[in-house]
């Protein structure tokens, strides 16, 4: 009798390889100090489009810094940073541009971030925090930002809540609005500075499930500075470690985090199982 050929259960199990574009983000010899601190000390970080890049390392590490500097929200020292092939906020030589010109290849760079605190504005109901900077910064009209509002808000489960103040939403619920702010203007990049860390522990998992979904259905580009190793490995493309301002190690999640070359990975990871 005929052998049933039995299901080939990777091609089920595995999902398809994920595939990336041209590079979305190019840092290149990034410096940055305070006082006599370096706190960047010369990062090389390339991203490609669609690709999402888990940033690992101890407290202090950098992590904050560089995030805030390819969002344009702190200063650099030294070195250069393309989003989408456009210098954002810096000359050739690091030095910031003037003010305007910045707010203006920011929004055309397209980089979103989400906090770690939140960051919501207290005075605005859940639908404004989202619609508000839709009209201020990007242009929007007052029904069109608040129609993209509310299917943001619809997207990460918050529509429920949209009259409500922020004070009145749990942590969870606050990060979930932090999200759909930062996705309103279609950004390119996505970066997310530890987003749970200010969480309570029965709330981390809302929205890390948010934050899973988007990596794994937006194609959107995504730097997620965490502590969460697990996630890391479950969500990331690829894993970059940091430590002391550098990049010490990179590569695919399951290589650094289950095999890491350098000791100080190693002892990082040391906790997960
Ligand atoms: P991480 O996010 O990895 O914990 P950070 O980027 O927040 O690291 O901080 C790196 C170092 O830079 C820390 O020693 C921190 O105290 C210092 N630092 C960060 N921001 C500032 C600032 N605005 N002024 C002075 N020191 C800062
Ligand atoms: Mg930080």
């Amino acid at each position: 009798a005929d052998v049933p050929v039995p299901d080939d259960r990777r091609t089920h199990a595995d999902p398809p390889p994920r595939s990336f574009g041209e590079a979305m983000v190019e840092a290149r010899g990034l410096r940055r100090s305070y006082g006599d601190t370096e706190v960047l000390a010369g990062i090389d970080l390339m991203v490609r489009e669609g690709e999402v890049v888990a940033l690992l390392g101890p407290s202090g590490s950098g992590k904050s810094t560089l995030l805030r500097t390819l969002n344009h929200l702190d200063g650099l020292d030294g070195g250069s940073v393309l989003v989408n092939g456009t210098a954002i906020g810096y000359d050739w030589q690091g030095r910031e541009l003037p003010e305007r010109r910045t707010a203006r290849q920011r929004v055309t760079a397209g980089v979103g971030m989400v906090f770690q605190s939140f960051d919501l504005f207290e005075h605005l109901t859940v639908r404004e925090n989202v619609a508000a900077p839709l009209r201020w910064v990007h242009g929007l009209g007052r029904d069109e930002a608040s129609a993209r509002a509310d299917e943001l808000l619809a997207s990460v489960g918050m529509s429920h809540r949209a009259d409500a103040l922020p004070r009145h939403l749990s942590g969870g619920q606050q990060q979930r609005v932090g999200i759909a702010r930062a996705l309103a203007p279609r950004p390119r990049v996505l970066l997310l500075d530890e987003p749970t860390s200010a969480l309570d522990p029965e709330k981390v998992a809302e929205v890390l499930q948010v934050i899973r979904d988007l990596a794994r259905t937006s194609g959107l580009t995504m730097v997620i500075a965490t502590h969460q190793l697990r996630f890391a490995r479950e969500v990331a493309d690829r894993v970059v470690f940091m430590a002391g301002g550098v990049v010490v190690e990179e590569g695919p999640a399951d290589d650094v985090l289950l095999r890491p070359q350098h000791a100080l990975t190693r002892s990082f990871v040391g906790a997960m199982d």
